[in-house]
């Protein structure tokens, strides 16, 4: 029985097998590891503080990803498929996840950044799958070169919590920010009610670079990231709540007048067009309140393979 391999022969339907992402070779050693892009989970939700389940997404993702074939993702809107040649030649492995150490995020967040700079150290792009967005700063902070880091997401994650808290999903980027190595921060999406005018005018004094919904409408995908320098190196980070809530009924935190997928997927082409990619992440997505065959999960594997595909160009 030949596994772990597509193309071979086999039919490998979504629900047999073990799910790897993409059903990628699983190769937990990062010291050993030798690939172009590495999938790590990250099953931590101790940084939601409304209701907790994004832990359960990197294995729902996963198996949302066994729903595409070896023929990769086909694009009707460009006419391309992502992903075949990638696929083909073994460049992407799934790690497995982070062990979490259950509540001491602490600990479980510095072996993120730990594993990170290992799979940098090794040449390789990290895909992360989230877990709730608390996971980008520990992420982040494993780079050691520069980077720009670019957020889709409805709520700007810039806050400060009371009592010294730092391991909680709205905060990430403010800390993320401030690390001496990220060259600027660019946020896409912003839109929820719930955030606060104090976050938007402290994210912009710093130097940030807001597109607030009408903002990115009107800017189309190239116009929201026209200030960062063509081939920089990119950190993206997704959060599901970027689209519109009515697509996400797995994510506690969807809000309104969000994108559709067609325009997601636009300014996602547009930033692997622009930009060196150098990571990437999905977050927020909550299988215990998805519906269906898990709708949501399954918009967090297209999302991920298919910006995979435009990162590396792979077809
Ligand atoms: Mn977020
Ligand atoms: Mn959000």
């Amino acid at each position: 029985m030949t596994t772990g391999r597509l193309g071979t022969g086999r039919v490998n339907r979504a629900y047999t097998g073990i799910p790897t992402f993409l059903r990628a070779a699983y190769a937990p050693d990062v010291d050993r590891l030798e690939a172009t892009v590495a999938v790590l989970g990250v099953p931590f939700d101790e940084g939601s503080p409304f209701m907790p389940g994004a832990r359960f997404a990197p294995r729902s993702i996963r198996e949302h990803s066994l729903r595409f074939g070896p023929a990769g993702i086909v694009d009707f809107a460009t006419g391309e498929t992502w992903l075949r040649r990638l696929l083909a030649e073994h460049r992407i492995v799934d790690l497995g996840d982070v062990d979490v150490r259950t509540a001491d995020p602490e600990t479980t967040m510095a072996a993120l950044t730990e594993t990170v700079r290992a799979i940098r150290g090794r040449g390789a792009m990290p895909l992360v799958l989230g877990g709730d967005h608390t996971i980008t700063y520990p992420v982040v902070r494993g780079y050691d070169e520069p980077i720009h880091i670019v957020m889709l997401d409805a709520h700007l994650d810039y806050g400060e919590e009371p009592h010294g808290m730092v391991w909680t999903n709205g905060q990430g980027f403010r800390l993320a920010h401030a690390l001496p190595h990220v060259q600027s921060l660019t946020m896409i999406g912003i839109r929820s009610a719930r955030g606060k005018l104090e976050d938007i005018e402290r994210a912009r004094a710093n130097g940030a670079t807001i597109a607030t919904m009408p903002v990115w409408r009107d800017r189309g995908p190239e116009g929201v990231i026209a200030h960062i320098p063509e081939g920089a190196p990119c950190y993206v980070s997704i959060d599901a709540d970027v689209y519109d809530m009515s697509l996400i009924p797995g994510c506690v935190s969807g809000e309104p007048g969000g994108p559709s997928w067609d325009e997601v997927r636009a300014t996602l082409m547009a930033i692997a067009r622009r930009c060196r990619v150098v990571g990437f992440d999905f977050v927020e997505v909550n299988p215990l309140l998805d519906v269906g065959t898990g709708a949501t999960s399954y918009l967090g594997a297209l999302t991920a393979a298919s910006f995979l595909g435009f990162v590396t160009g792979a077809d």
